[in-house]
C-alpha cells in the first residue's frame, strides 16, 4: 500500500522552499536539495570557508529555509516546524532520495534541465517511490521521455499554486503512462493530508487554471486597448465587481511578476497548433516593452502600478500605456459598478454589473463573453468536466465563480443568444446542450446536480468526506432555526449547529439556539457539531448591541446579556451528549468561548483563534476568563505554583494575541491534548461528526458539575498586576490598557481570596460579569468599541 512519510523537494527557490514548508506543516519531514554554489560569498571568505565546506555546499537550501521565517504571509504553521526540513545539495545528497516516498522536482521552468535532473533521479530511484514535477506548464510526457516504464508509471505532475500553504488548488496531471492508482492515491493524499482542492488536469500547455487565466488576462488587455480604458478602470471592473479578488487584473500581474506572465503566455503560444489560439497568446508590445525596461511589478518596485513616497505619505500611481509614464490614479465610478458594490456575494455582483447599461458593464461583457467561449472550447481538451474547470479557477485564481458557474449566473440561454447575435460561435457541445432544452450548465434534478460531460448529463462529484450544510438545508434537514443559527441534521444521529448571523457574531438569537439545540440533541441525537461554512467561524459577541446599551447607560441590559451568555455556555459545557466545535479562520472572543465550552475542538489548519476583548476595552466575559482559570488549575499538580502558568495566559489575553494557525492555537495553550487540527477545512464537519460518534460510542460523560477550581488569589493577582505596571511604565501599554488588564488579573486570579483557595465556577463567572459591566461604563472602552465597529481594527487609546 502506498504511503508518504518522508519526502524530498528538489529546487529551493520560491516554490520549492514553500512546498517543503507545507509538507513540514502537516508533519512530513523532507530533504530540500539545490545546486552546489560555484563561488564563495564575501561572508564565507571572511569565515575562511572553502567550496568543499558543507555549509557552502548546502548554502542555497539553508538560506531558503532561513527565508521561510521572514516570508509573508507565513509559509509555516509554526516556526519550529522548519526543523522538519533538512537542507542538502544535489551532489552529496541525491542518493538519500532512496529513503523517501515522494520526490518533487521544483527547479527552473525549462524542459532540458528538468529532463536531465529526472535522469539523475532515476539512478537512485527505488521502485514505488513517487516522483512528480511542479512545472507550471511543461509537458509531463516529454519530461520523462527516455525514462524506464516503471519510472514513468510512478511519475506525474503536481502543480501547486503560490503560496502553497494558502492557495487551495493542486493540479494533478497524469502522464500517458502514469499508474491510475497513483493518480487516485495522490488526489486523496493531497486532499486529506495537504488540505488541497485537487483537480485532475490533462497534459496540455499550462494545464487548466493558467491556460484559462492567461487567456483572460490577454483578452482583458486587448479589450482595454480597444475601448481606450485606463489601468484603474479595468481593475475597477475586473475585481470584486466581477466576483474576483481585489487585486483584479493589473495588481495581480504586478504580484505574479510581468516577466513570469510573459513566460507563461509564451508557453501556450509555442505549444498549441491552432493559429487563432497562437495569435491570442501573443504578448502585446506594451507588456514586452515593460519587461525590457525592467518594470516587472512588485519585485522590481514598479509595474502597472508604482508606489511613491512623498514625505510621510505613500501614493500609488498607475501606468499610462499611451505615454509609458506614471500618473495619479483617477477615481472610477459608474452606476453599474455601484450596483455591483451594493450587491452581496460574487454571483449577485456579477449579475448587477452585467445588467448595467454603461461603458463598464459593456467592458465586463466584452471580456466575460470571450472567456466563457474559450473555456467552453477548451473544456474537453484540458479537463474532464466543466466542474473541474470551475474548481480550478476558484481555487487557483480566487474567483468566486468559475466560468461555467458564471455563465449560469448570468443566464445560460439569454447570454448565449446575445453572443450569437454579436457574431460569436458557440462551441458545439454548448449549442447542443441548449438545443436539448437545458436552461443551465448545472441543473438540479431530484436532489442532485448534473452537468454536461461528453454531451450527457453527469452528476456533479462531491469529494468523499465533504459535508455541505447549504445542500443539506435545501433538502429539508433543518431541525430548528432562527435568524442567527440553524440546527441541521447531519445524519447518523449527529446534528450541526450552524451560526449564520452577520459576520457570525453572537447575539441573543444564537444564544437561544445554543440552549434549544442542546435540549434537542440530548433527546434526539448522539451529539452535536458546532461549525459553519461562512467566511469566518465567529468574530465574537455582537458588539453593536453592547455598545448601544452602554451608550444608553442600560447596565441592567448588559448584566442580563452576560448572564445569558454564561447560561448558554454552561448548558453547552454540561450537555449530556458530546459537543465538538470545528472552528475555522477568524475565531475571536465569544467564538473562542463557544469552543472552550465544547467537549472537544477540531480547528482547521487556518484558524486564527484568540480572546481579543482587550482590543475593544473589555475582558472576556462569556466564560473565557473562568475557563482559562479552570484550565490552568487543572494543568498543574496540586502542589505546583499556579502563577507562572497563569501569567502566560494573562499575557496572551492581555495583549489580545491571536494564533496564526490551528497548530499555533494548540501551542498557545487554548486547546487540550484531545483536540487536533484538520488540515482541509472542507473535511472538518465530517471529521467533527466522526469524532462525536466516536465519543458517544465510547460512553461520553459530561464534566462533573461545579467542581472546585484552585485559584492564584490575591498574591497571584499582585504578581500579574505588577507585570502589567512594568509594561505601563515602559510605555508599552496605555493608562486605559492598564485599567483593563488590572481587572483581567483580578478575574483570572479569582479576586482577593487567599492563594490556592478553591472556588466555584459561578463565583468566577460573577467576577467576569462585574468587571465586564464596569468596563462598559468607561468612555474609552466605548470609544474602542465604536472604532472597531466603524473601522474593523482596534483603537489604542
Ligand atoms: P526559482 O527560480 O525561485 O527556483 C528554482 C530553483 O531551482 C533555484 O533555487 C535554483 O537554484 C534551482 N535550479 C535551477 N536550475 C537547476 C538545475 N539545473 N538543477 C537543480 N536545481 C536547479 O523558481 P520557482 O518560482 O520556485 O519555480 C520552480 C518551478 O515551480 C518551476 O517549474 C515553475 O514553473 C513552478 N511554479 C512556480 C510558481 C511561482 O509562482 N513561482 C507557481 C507554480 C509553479
Amino acid at each position: 500500500m502506498r504511503h508518504i512519510r518522508k519526502a524530498a523537494v528538489i529546487g529551493s527557490g520560491v516554490m520549492g522552499a514553500a512546498i517543503a514548508a507545507h509538507l513540514a506543516n502537516v508533519g512530513i519531514p523532507c530533504l530540500l536539495l539545490d545546486l552546489v554554489p560555484t563561488s564563495l560569498t564575501a561572508e564565507e571568505e571572511r569565515r575562511g570557508l572553502t567550496l568543499d565546506h558543507p555549509a557552502v555546499r548546502n548554502r542555497l537550501a539553508t538560506q531558503a529555509i532561513a527565508r521561510l521565517h521572514k516570508a509573508s504571509p507565513a509559509p509555516l504553521y509554526r516556526p519550529e516546524f522548519a526543523q522538519r526540513i533538512q537542507p542538502g545539495n544535489l551532489e552529496d545528497d541525491l542518493a538519500k532520495i532512496a529513503e523517501v516516498d515522494w520526490v518533487i522536482e521544483v527547479i527552473v521552468e525549462s524542459l532540458e534541465p528538468k529532463r536531465q535532473l529526472l535522469e539523475r533521479i532515476e539512478q537512485y530511484w527505488r521502485p514505488g517511490t513517487i516522483v512528480s514535477s511542479n512545472t507550471s506548464g511543461i509537458s509531463i510526457n516529454e519530461m520523462v521521455a527516455g525514462r524506464s516504464d516503471a519510472f514513468r508509471r510512478n511519475f506525474l505532475g503536481t502543480h501547486f499554486f503560490n503560496p502553497p500553504r494558502y492557495m487551495k488548488l493542486l493540479e494533478v496531471i497524469p502522464g500517458s503512462d502514469t499508474d491510475p492508482e497513483l493518480v487516485r492515491f495522490m488526489a486523496d493524499f493531497a486532499t486529506r493530508r495537504l488540505g488541497k482542492g485537487v483537480v485532475i488536469a490533462k497534459d496540455t500547455p499550462n494545464f487548466i487554471a493558467n491556460r484559462i487565466g492567461t487567456y483572460g488576462l490577454l483578452v482583458t488587455f486587448e479589450e482595454m486597448q480597444k475601448g481606450g480604458f485606463s489601468i484603474e478602470e479595468v481593475d475597477a471592473v475586473t475585481g470584486p465587481a466581477l466576483g474576483r479578488p481585489r487585486s483584479a487584473t493589473f495588481r495581480t500581474l504586478d504580484l505574479v511578476g510581468i516577466d513570469t506572465f510573459v513566460h507563461v503566455a509564451y508557453n501556450v503560444h509555442a505549444h498549441v497548433s491552432d493559429p487563432v489560439e497562437q495569435q491570442a497568446f501573443i504578448v502585446p508590445d506594451a507588456i514586452r516593452s515593460m519587461v525590457e525596461r525592467g518594470w516587472l511589478g512588485e519585485k522590481s518596485g514598479q509595474g502597472f502600478y508604482k508606489k511613491v513616497k512623498d514625505g510621510g505619505t505613500t501614493r500609488i500611481l498607475s501606468l499610462d500605456l499611451a505615454t509609458m509614464e506614471y500618473r495619479e490614479q483617477v477615481k472610477v465610478k459608474s452606476a453599474s459598478l455601484e450596483a455591483a458594490k451594493a450587491a452581496k456575494g460574487g454571483k449577485a455582483k456579477v449579475q448587477a454589473l452585467l445588467a448595467g447599461k454603461d461603458k463598464y458593464a459593456q467592458l465586463a461583457w466584452d471580456i466575460v463573453k470571450r472567456v466563457l467561449i474559450y473555456s467552453a472550447e477548451k473544456m474537453g481538451e484540458i479537463a474532464n468536466s466543466p466542474q473541474d474547470v470551475d474548481a480550478a479557477m476558484r481555487w487557483g485564481f480566487n474567483w468566486d465563480l468559475g466560468p461555467f458557474e458564471l455563465w449560469d449566473a448570468i443566464g445560460l440561454v439569454p447570454s448565449a443568444k446575445r453572443m450569437q447575435e454579436e457574431g460569436l460561435t458557440l462551441p458545439a457541445w454548448v449549442e447542443a446542450w441548449i438545443a436539448e432544452g437545458h436552461k443551465a450548465l448545472y441543473e438540479e434534478r431530484e436532489g442532485a446536480v448534473y452537468m454536461p460531460v461528453g454531451g450527457m448529463p453527469a452528476p456533479v462529484q462531491v469529494p468523499a468526506g465533504v459535508i455541505d450544510l447549504a445542500s443539506l438545508k435545501q433538502v429539508g434537514r433543518v431541525v430548528k432555526q432562527n435568524a442567527g443559527a440553524s440546527l441541521v441534521d447531519l445524519g447518523d444521529g449527529v446534528a450541526c449547529l450552524e451560526f449564520h448571523s452577520q459576520n457570525n457574531a453572537i447575539g441573543p438569537d444564537i444564544l437561544a439556539m445554543i440552549e434549544q439545540s442542546v435540549s434537542i440533541v440530548e433527546r434526539e441525537f448522539q451529539g452535536m457539531v458546532i461549525a459553519n461554512q461562512g467566511r469566518n467561524f465567529c468574530v465574537g459577541a455582537n458588539l453593536m448591541l453592547m455598545l448601544m446599551a452602554a451608550q444608553e447607560g442600560d447596565w441592567d441590559e448588559i448584566d442580563l446579556s452576560v448572564r445569558m451568555f454564561h447560561k448558554a455556555m454552561t448548558t453547552l459545557r454540561y450537555s449530556a451528549v458530546p459537543v465538538v466545535a470545528a472552528p475555522h479562520r477568524m475565531t475571536l472572543g465569544g467564538g473562542v468561548e463557544v469552543c472552550l465550552a465544547s467537549s472537544r475542538v477540531l480547528p482547521s489548519a487556518e484558524t486564527y483563534f484568540g480572546l481579543v476583548e482587550v482590543g475593544v476595552g473589555l475582558i472576556p466575559a462569556g466564560g473565557g476568563c473562568k475557563e482559562t482559570a479552570r484550565r490552568v488549575s487543572e494543568s498543574v499538580s496540586a502542589d505546583e505554583d499556579l502563577v507562572p502558568h497563569l501569567a502566560r495566559m494573562f499575557q496572551t489575553i492581555g495583549t489580545a494575541k491571536v494564533s496564526t494557525s490551528g497548530d499555533d492555537a494548540l501551542a498557545m495553550g487554548w486547546l487540550s491534548e484531545n483536540d487536533r487540527v484538520i488540515v482541509n477545512g472542507d473535511l472538518q464537519i465530517a471529521a467533527a461528526k466522526a469524532e462525536v460518534l466516536r465519543m458517544a460510542e465510547h460512553g461520553y460523560t459530561p464534566p462533573v458539575r461545579d467542581a472546585r477550581i484552585r485559584v492564584a488569589g490575591a498574591d497571584g493577582k499582585a504578581v500579574l498586576q505588577m507585570a502589567a505596571r512594568g509594561m505601563w511604565q515602559s510605555g508599552y501599554i496605555s493608562d486605559h490598557d492598564l485599567l483593563i488588564v488590572n481587572k483581567l488579573a483580578h478575574v483570572l486570579a479569582g479576586g482577593d481570596v487567599p492563594a490556592d483557595s478553591l472556588v466555584s465556577e459561578s463565583y468566577l463567572l460573577d467576577l467576569e460579569r462585574e468587571a465586564f459591566v464596569s468596563l462598559c461604563g468607561e468612555p474609552k472602552t466605548q470609544e474602542r468599541m465604536q472604532y472597531m465597529l466603524a473601522k474593523g481594527k482596534p483603537l489604542r487609546n
